[in-house]
């Protein structure tokens, strides 16, 4: 559905050129959520805005539905951008039109009659949840109302693209669960393609099909959101994928220093990963059983990634580092994955 090919992006200004993209290939299939991940200044709003072509690419080919936009005239890329719907951070609404003409705006600007307009504005209004709001003004609504009425605007050309651009990043943690669940209903409901650039994780983990991760103008690494998090390879992935791991320890181990040897007396770190069926699988219980070593669980949840059940467990183990390297070497044959995470006294 949306393909960048070598998209090289640079700004001239006063302190001289700055290259936010130095060559970005990316593909988005047809009803897929892709997330964008980076933090900020990694190019993500250049690589988003290049999509609809609110950048124009320095280099490089920009196709959307089968469409070079690179290579459209400003009048053909009008009509292409009406394919392309946006949502964003501030929700950009008219302060001084009510929801109802804030989602008629793109409908006005296209010289639609009433009629049309008011056919696609309601049914729009009832499917984010306004129905009921449609002579307020935005000063009004609550973040979260507002969004919806940024995504039933966005929507209201009948575009097969949806671009958010950090539109949860102003929104409390409750809010945003909310209008990433509208986003996912939506895709689903009228199998629109989505591409959310977020420097938030969690957005990641809760919404998207796929991710990219961009640093330094570059793509770092991208695949499906269950591999980045289950193996991340990239430092950058792996910090990211960190900030929803971060807290595991119980806090009397947090300040205790992790060594990477055996010490006498000592105890074994190790973070256990769990992923589909398998996650609540008494997998511990099994190891106690067949080593004479003490497993003592620090921490444990489960969580969900793609509808998958996600474990993760962290454990410390005690006893002879004979029947550990054992129980090591068992666990390597089990399905899970098995990270060492060091030695404490
Ligand atoms: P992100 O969205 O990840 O924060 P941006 O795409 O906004 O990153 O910016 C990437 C780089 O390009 C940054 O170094 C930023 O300063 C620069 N940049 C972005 N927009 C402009 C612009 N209009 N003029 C000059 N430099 C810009």
């Amino acid at each position: 559905m949306i393909t960048l090919s070598s998209v090289k992006k640079s700004y001239k200004s006063a302190e001289g050129e700055v290259t936010a993209l130095k060559g970005v290939d990316l593909s988005i299939e047809r009803g897929e959520i892709y997330g964008i991940i980076g933090l900020s200044g990694a190019g993500k709003s250049t690589l988003i805005r290049c999509i609809n072509m609110l950048e124009r690419p320095t280099e490089g080919k920009v196709i959307v539905d089968g469409k070079d936009l690179t290579a459209l005239s400003e009048a053909d890329l009008r009509k292409e951008r009406k394919g392309i719907g946006m949502i964003f951070q501030h929700f950009n609404l008219l302060s001084s039109a009510t929801v109802y003409d804030n989602v008629a705006f793109p409908l006005r600007l296209a010289n639609a009659d009433d009629e049309t307009i008011r056919k696609k504005v309601e049914p729009l209004l009832a499917l984010v949840g306004l129905a009921d709001k449609a002579q307020q003004y935005p000063a009004q609504l609550s973040g979260g109302q507002k969004q919806r009425v940024g995504i039933a605007r966005a929507l209201a050309a009948g575009p097969k693209v949806l671009l958010s651009d950090e539109a949860t990043s102003a929104l409390d943690p409750q809010t945003t669960k909310s209008i990433l669940q509208l986003i996912a209903d939506i895709n689903k409901k009228l199998g629109l393609t989505v591409v959310i650039i977020t420097h938030e994780m969690q957005v990641i983990k809760d919404v998207c099909d796929k991710v990219a991760v961009i640093a330094d103008g570059v793509i770092a690494e991208k695949g499906s959101v269950v591999d980045i998090f289950t193996k991340p390879q990239n430092p950058i992935t792996r910090e990211f994928v960190s900030t929803l791991l971060s807290n595991d320890l119980p806090i009397n181990y947090r300040e205790k220093e992790l060594l990477q040897e055996p010490v006498e007396g000592g105890e074994l770190l190790l973070r256990l990963t769990f992923l589909g069926e398998r996650a609540d699988d008494p997998v511990i219980a099994d190891v106690i059983r067949r080593f004479p070593i003490e497993v003592s669980i620090l921490y444990g949840t489960l969580d969900q990634i793609q509808s998958l059940p996600y474990g993760r467990m962290i454990v410390g183990v005690k006893g002879e580092q004979a029947e550990i390297d054992r129980a090591l070497a068992y666990l390597d044959t089990r399905d899970l994955k098995k990270e060492v995470l060091g030695y404490v006294r």
